[in-house]
């Protein structure tokens, strides 16, 4: 970078176009007067290098100096303001390695005395003669009036009545008088040319959106708190736009470039199927087969996810696509992301095409029944040699499996669709291996099956690029599941009593256990130890099964088939049952140290029972849940819907979550919030489909196109499409 590319270099700006984000990107900090060597060191630190990074380095949150108090009106445990100077400054070691900071403030009216326990930085951090901002509840330590660790901003001689606080700034040493002054600067020297604004002025009249200019200053240093809002609500609005426009982009330039397979849905094949089930097909299946029927009729590779809460029905739409392949001479692959799922789906697959037959083309009889095969790890010998030769030669219409559908070897005559169950366990490389499996040609639909639903906006951020279909009504007759949470003792007492009043009932129960790690043998102990204890007293006399991920896929099978053949009356597991199990008899699942686990997944384990006409029971065992996960078990108990449960689980947790941090970071959504900001992900998608609809290029938006390269650079896309 060099330094004559300076903001706005007063000379020759006549004439000059507007400064745009990819030229403040071209700007070290360093052309800014008082950023020096070592400040930019400094800046460098909270990866602040050019002054697009200063711009949009957004303040954590404001201080409103109208709310200030003095220090002689500070009453008791009041959380308030006051605005002092430091006095002194003292740090001491106590016993440990502990150390305690003492800062002595005043102001006019009187003095105070700040007390931090571990945060050794305060010593550096604050000094005489400064001017702080603190915040905390006033008490006493022998007869002194005190804050015990108050948050502390610098501010030095601000004057302004809103004062920014940037992130991180105390422990980098970074004042927020420095930080302002340098973003003052650069808006400073932006003022001849301006500050571009690449959003058009009709949508951002019909959003009442303000300028550019006026929202980089106002986020900076707004006058009011109001015109912080506003100046949010149209930063917000461009980090989602940007988000829109390159996912959207991006699955438009797919649908462009690439081959798919235009199945013929002529024939009856996928009717035969639904007709010959033993119950109608709920609304929301017929409508989502539709879905995915009418988008493998295109010749372009379907890209679609498929959601639904737990027992919604997935499987028929997973088969019907699965037909839809089949009946015009192609296959249909289903991936599963363990063994005990494989299986499942494989037997039930089976067991719901019985007696279908489909017209065969290239043998001598007129019509054959559908052919399934199972393919793992376990499957070995001579029987993996038949299944690759079959699957190679057609001779087997669909494979269930698990990766080991992805490896070496295994061929296809011609894969027409992939059907991939519980997106969260796979990455993009795996699907990316299962959908280049197909011929070179044409590239197999892949159909993504989730039952962890996410909100609507959460998903249009997260699956942007993704079409999405939505199994949002349950099959009739399902015998709601009531769920308690049991906190004492006596009421777990009274859970296992049902456990064994259900088993006198011919029915069985589920006891989960949490793992604490993955691979951890303490797990795998853990679970054990609490199968022994129960066998031996709680459930004594029952026959208990233990079912655990350090077990052999042969163990495990052997265990699950002991429970669904109804030798097991109770099977103690840890979450290796958490989808995809189905063994209606099954009506009580006992959930120990359930404040373990979060929403989704205790949503899913619940799922496991209310599979049959039996009425059902979820135990929570959390005897001291506090804070957030008693909330999170306050939510299961009072709803079953998977999709009111997927909100309150964002509101819980935020989003980071279900971007996740890195994502979230990389992926430009500084200010926008997938919670607060639901009405604008919806509006940004609109806009970016309507504008790429007239312009799919963005020829006439240049600078828009080159915003959203510059703040979405490939990666990051791939990232969101993982979660
Ligand atoms: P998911 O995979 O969405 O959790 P499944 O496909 O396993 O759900 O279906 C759960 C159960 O509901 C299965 O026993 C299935 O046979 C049954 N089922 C599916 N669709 C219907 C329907 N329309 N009416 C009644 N039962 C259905
Ligand atoms: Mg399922």
């Amino acid at each position: 970078m060099t330094r004559s590319s300076s903001v706005g270099s007063d000379k020759e700006v006549a004439g000059r176009p507007p400064l745009t984000m990819v030229d403040f990107a071209g700007m070290s900090v360093e052309v800014l007067s008082g950023v020096g060597p070592a400040k930019a060191k400094t800046l460098a630190a909270v990866e602040v290098e050019s002054v697009l990074d200063l711009l949009t380095y957004y303040p954590r949150r404001y201080i409103d100096r109208t709310n200030q108090a003095a220090i002689s009106d500070l009453e008791d445990g009041v959380e308030a303001m006051v605005m002092a100077q430091v006095d002194s400054v003292f740090s001491k070691k106590l016993r440990g390695s502990r150390v305690m900071v003492t800062v002595g403030v005043s102001d006019p009216t009187g003095r105070l005395r700040l007390v931090f326990f571990n945060q050794p930085w305060r010593d550096r951090q604050l000094s005489k003669g400064q001017e702080v901002v603190v915040f905390g509840k006033l008490d006493h330590y022998r007869g002194q009036r005190q804050m015990t660790n108050p948050i502390v901003d610098l501010v030095g001689d601000e004057t302004g009545r809103i004062v920014p606080v940037y992130p991180q700034s105390g422990k980098a040493g970074l004042q927020t008088r420095e930080m302002r002054r340098w973003v003052d600067e650069a808006l400073r020297r932006s003022e001849q040319r301006g500050i571009g604004d690449p959003v058009p002025e009709g949508l951002r009249t019909h959003h009442s959106l303000i300028g550019r200019h006026e929202a980089i200053e106002g986020i900076h240093r707004p006058e009011t708190m109001d015109a912080h809002y506003t100046a949010r609500n149209r930063l917000v609005f461009d980090e989602l736009l940007r988000l829109q426009l390159k996912l959207i982009m991006r699955k438009r330039a797919v649908e462009r470039s690439a081959v798919g397979i235009g199945h013929d849905i002529g024939g009856e094949l996928v009717d035969r199927f639904t007709s010959s089930l033993g119950f109608p097909l709920t609304g929301a299946q017929r409508r989502v087969i539709g879905e995915v029927v009418a988008d493998m009729a295109r010749p372009v590779p379907m890209h679609r996810l498929l959601q639904g809460d737990v027992g919604a029905g997935k499987t028929v739409v997973a088969v019907s696509a699965m037909l839809t392949a089949v009946q015009g001479g192609h296959q249909g692959a289903l991936m599963a992301p363990t063994e005990v799922l494989a299986t499942q789906h494989y037997l039930g697959v089976r067991a719901l095409l019985d007696g279908l037959i489909v017209p065969a083309s290239n043998s001598l009889l007129p019509e054959r029944p559908v052919r399934v095969a199972l393919l793992t790890n376990q499957t070995a010998g001579a029987e993996r040699t038949q299944i690759n030769a079959s699957l190679a030669s057609g001779e087997i219409d669909i494979v269930i499996g698990t990766h080991a559908l992805i490896q070496e070897g295994v061929d296809f005559s011609s894969l027409g669709v992939v059907v991939v169950d519980e997106q969260h366990r796979f990455g993009v490389e795996q699907r990316a291996a299962l959908r280049a499996k197909g011929s070179q040609a044409a590239s197999p639909d892949v159909l993504v099956m989730t039952a962890t639903p996410i909100p609507r906006t959460a998903a249009m951020t997260v699956y942007g690029d993704l079409d999405v279909s939505t199994l949002d009504e349950m099959p009739p007759g399902r015998t709601p599941i009531a769920t308690r949470w049991a906190r004492t003792g006596p009421e777990e007492a009274e859970v296992w009593e049902q456990v064994r009043a259900e088993v006198g009932q011919g029915r069985q129960a589920y006891v989960v256990c949490p793992l604490i790690d993955e691979s951890d043998s303490i797990g795998a102990r853990s679970v054990t130890e609490t199968y022994e204890r129960l066998q031996g007293e709680e459930l004594v006399g029952l026959r208990v099964g233990l079912l655990h991920g350090r077990l052999t896929p042969a163990e495990k099978e052997s265990v699950m088939a002991l429970f669904r053949s109804g030798a097991i009356d109770v099977l103690v597991a840890t979450t290796v049952i958490e989808v995809g199990v189905d063994v209606p008899n099954a009506t009580i699942m006992v959930i120990v140290d359930a404040d373990r686990f979060g929403i989704a997944q205790l949503h899913q384990l619940r799922g496991r029972v209310g599979r049959g006409n039996h009425e059902s029971t979820c135990c929570l065992l959390a005897a001291d849940a506090v804070g957030l996960a008693a909330e999170r078990l306050r939510a299961l108990v009072e709803t079953t819907d998977g999709f009111e449960l997927a909100e309150a689980d964002l509101e819980l947790r935020g989003e980071g979550t279900i971007l996740g941090e890195r994502q979230k970071g990389r992926s430009d959504l500084q200010l926008a919030s997938l919670r607060r900001d639901k009405d604008w992900v919806v509006w940004a998608r609109e806009a970016a489909g309507e504008m790429l609809d007239e312009d799919p290029e963005l020829h006439r938006h240049a600078e828009l196109r080159a915003e959203v390269e510059l703040f979405l650079v490939d990666d990051d896309a791939d990232y969101l499409m993982k979660s």
